[in-house]
């Protein structure tokens, strides 16, 4: 017999797709955009469902999925997905780097296209085929559950890092054996919920998301990033899944975007359980498939409510064939009719967990940290031992320190966690670290959380569990006298304090955002033992810090830095490497400050609560290093452009102080009227440079007029001429900032 024509590697892939389109019946069809949970009935949705894609699975099972597919009247292959958010995850053994977050701080795109490499090495060994990353939301909302998986709060600083990753998953292009997919996620606007509560209605207009949520996503549209993952939340009433504007006009009509869409988990069904914007299956079903969506994630449903939908006469029979023609072509690109990618041992024992990943990711986490605060007590002294006294719940918590997403945070059933051996802990760090004959004293000194059920039970109407209720720890006296004692011991005191799992993730917004539990009472005490006491905070997100922190000698944010964090912290703290990350995000005072975000509208009566500052304790883009720099003589090349030019200027970086300045030079821009309100400034463009003690850098920096735009009432991004100040300088405090106009011809 021989074979049908899509069979043959040598036709064109659109020849290919057509060829078995046609030979398709409506079922596999639908089966084809369905994405759903290995970890079910897997011969279910393979032999029955005939689905086209699954996630979330283990080794084992991903051997049977295929086994099951090869069964199957037309054997089209699967496409195999996985969170593999900040390393590969769910995979025993995978180097597990900072979290999205915590890379952002390294303002270095350069560095997470190696890291977004590295993981597809990892991951394409492994017979998976697509990542769900990157995370291209607008952190705003402190409380929010996911702050730790997105870049930050900064629409160009986003792009910049999204559209880095984008290119090392993807490498040279799909026929790259190590080349997996990448997805921006979620679009968009997903962050912008009400009081940082998960998924709940975004209230945000068509203005608002052209003006700062739709740019990162645009950026790696231009990238090529091949598959773009919808958001959860409603705006203006309409689910997302459903938004025509958004999906049609926008992205794929002014975008010209080509890709493949992917729903978030359920949203299909959601708009029937959750949202009830649909009274079934089939209208949902018939809903989702009219508005462009190609692959539907988890909703095992839309296979039965799609048929009904055309029995219903809801949808024609062809109205799967353009979702289904996107969906072949990938896995024709990716090569999958000739080679499914399948798990590979030998080439697992070579990549996964490599020494070289080990090595890069150890960069990373160093690039991650960010020193706020330092008397002088930073970094440790090396030429002599030094007692340390080591405190806190964190200090040696290998699991916690990997963050969401990552070995035992719990998405993935298999695992419970990554090797131990693999990971440092701070504690580990200074043990290794600290000068021969130092004493390191450990004390864990505060618990953080206890869990009890949920009132409102164990799962949520989907089926899915609900998390259990997070009660503060009370102070345990006892774990603090031991504390009290390690740290009257000692030198110095090494805090480490954050957060855990359990109030990280989807569905785990926090109300608060102050250290839970024992750890307040034992920053104080550890204060009041007149040590120095350096903070470290490894958190998932910016905490607001209790009052004691002022007299702290040093403060050091951490978010989850994976696997190398505990190493890199200690090389920081005893000055073996020069700090060099800047925030990503702002820390707030107090929750009820939220949002804190630097590129606020103009336009407020007043600048403060009557009972606080509007101030952020930490600004984006703050921090500092081991020297201390100087910015003087801002210039620009010439002070009046037209459209097309470029605003090129120079500024001096001068290292005044006795150790390398590891500085990134910020230059915002500030329109000094607009026809209506806008932002008081935006990040433009950023430059690494690196200044020897002693000496002066000039760093030129430069501005495309065409950048320097505002969304005008019409939703159009246009510049307006007239006068405009370009900013310099080191964070987006204004104290920190040289200044100089410019103006724009008409
Ligand atoms: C999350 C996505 C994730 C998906 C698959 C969803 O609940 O919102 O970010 O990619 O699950 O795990």
């Amino acid at each position: 017999m021989t074979e049908p024509a899509f069979r043959d590697p040598s036709l064109p892939v659109a020849d290919r797709v057509e060829d078995l389109l046609a030979r398709m019946t409506l079922a596999e069809k639908v089966g084809q955009m369905l994405q759903l949970d290995a970890r079910d009935d897997l011969a279910d949705h393979v032999l029955r469902r005939q689905v086209g894609s699954i996630l979330h699975t283990s080794p084992e099972r991903l051997l049977v999925a295929n086994e099951l597919t090869s069964r199957t009247r037309l054997r089209i292959p699967l496409l195999v997905g996985e969170d593999c958010i900040h390393g590969h995850s769910f995979w025993p053994g995978a180097t597990i780097y900072p979290t999205q977050l915590g890379m952002a701080a390294s303002w270095d795109p350069d560095l997470l296209e190696l890291v977004a490499r590295a993981t597809a090495v990892e991951v394409a060994a492994t017979g998976i085929h697509w990542t769900f990353s990157p995370v291209l939301c607008i952190a705003r909302d402190l409380r929010w559950g996911r702050v730790s998986e997105t870049f930050g709060e900064d629409p160009l600083l986003i792009g910049e890092l999204a559209a880095a990753m984008v290119r090392g998953y993807q490498g040279d292009g799909l026929t790259d054996p190590t080349a997996i997919l990448a997805t921006a996620k979620h679009f968009a606007g997903y962050s912008e919920t009400q009081g940082g509560r998960d998924a709940s209605e975004a209230d945000i207009s068509r203005r608002k998301l052209r003006s700062w949520f739709l740019p990162p996503f645009e950026r790696v549209a231009r990238e090529g990033c091949r598959t773009f993952m919808l958001g959860y939340q409603s705006m203006d009433g309409v689910p997302i899944t459903v938004n025509h504007w958004l999906l049609s006009e926008v992205l794929r009509g002014e975008w010209g975007y080509r890709g493949t869409l992917v729903t978030d988990w359920d949203n299909v069904g959601r708009m029937v359980w959750e949202q009830q914007v649909q009274p079934d299956h089939a209208h949902a079903a018939a809903a989702a498939v009219r508005a462009g969506n190609d692959l539907v994630m988890t909703t095992p449903l839309f296979f039965e409510g799609a048929l009904e939908a055309v029995e219903l006469g809801l949808l024609a029979e062809d109205a799967f064939d353009d979702a289904v023609r996107r969906i072949l072509t990938l896995k024709f690109e990716l090569g999958l009719f000739e080679d499914p990618r399948l798990p590979d041992a030998e080439r697992q024992r070579a990549v996964v967990g490599a020494p070289a990943h080990a090595e890069l990711n150890l960069e990373v986490a160093r690039r991650s940290l960010v020193l706020l605060e330092n008397d002088g007590t930073l970094p440790l002294r090396t030429d002599a031992p030094v007692r340390i006294a080591v405190v806190g719940p964190l200090a040696d918590d290998a699991q916690t320190q990997l963050g969401d997403w990552a070995g035992g945070s719990g998405q993935a059933g298999w695992l419970d966690g990554q090797p131990r051996e693999m990971i440092t802990t701070v504690l580990d760090g200074l043990r290794d670290l600290a000068p021969a004959g130092s004493s390191i004293a450990f004390a864990r000194g505060a618990e953080i959380l206890t869990l009890e059920p949920d009132p409102e039970g164990t799962h949520f109407p989907d089926g899915q569990p609900r998390p259990p209720v997070v009660e503060p720890a009370a102070v345990d006296d006892a774990l603090l006298a031991e504390a009290i004692a390690a740290a009257e011991a000692s030198d110095v005191v090494v805090a480490v304090v954050g957060d855990r799992i359990e109030v990280v993730g989807e569905g785990r917004s926090t109300a608060t955002l102050e250290l839970l539990g024992g750890q307040v009472a034992l920053l104080e005490a550890m204060v009041a033992t007149g040590r120095p006491v350096v903070v470290v905070l490894l958190a998932s997100k910016p905490h607001v810090l209790p009052p004691c922190v002022r007299d702290a000698a040093a403060v050091v944010w951490a978010a989850n830095p994976g696997m190398a964090g505990g190493r890199a912290l200690a090389e920081l703290l005893l000055g073996l490497v020069e700090p060099s990350g800047r925030l990503p995000i702002s820390f707030a005072r107090h929750a009820g400050q939220q949002p804190t975000y630097y590129n606020q509208i103009r336009g407020q009566h007043g600048s403060r609560y009557a009972d606080l500052t509007q101030a952020p304790a930490w600004a984006f883009g703050e921090g500092i290093g081991y020297t201390s720099v100087e910015y003087t003589d801002l210039a620009l090349e010439t002070s009046e452009v037209g459209p097309d030019d470029t605003v090129t200027a120079e500024v001096t970086v001068r290292n005044t102080g006795s150790r390398p300045a590891h500085e990134t030079v910020q230059v915002y821009v500030h329109d000094v009227v607009t026809s209506v309100s806008w932002a008081v400034k935006e990040l433009k463009a950023f430059r690494r440079v690196v200044v020897a003690p002693g000496s002066a850098e000039r760093v030129r920096v430069s501005v495309p007029v065409a950048e320097c735009t505002i969304v005008d009432a019409d939703g159009r991004r246009v510049v307006e001429p007239g006068a405009f100040e370009l900013l310099v300088g080191r964070s987006s405090r204004d104290g920190d900032l040289l200044r100089a106009r410019f103006d724009v011809r008409g």
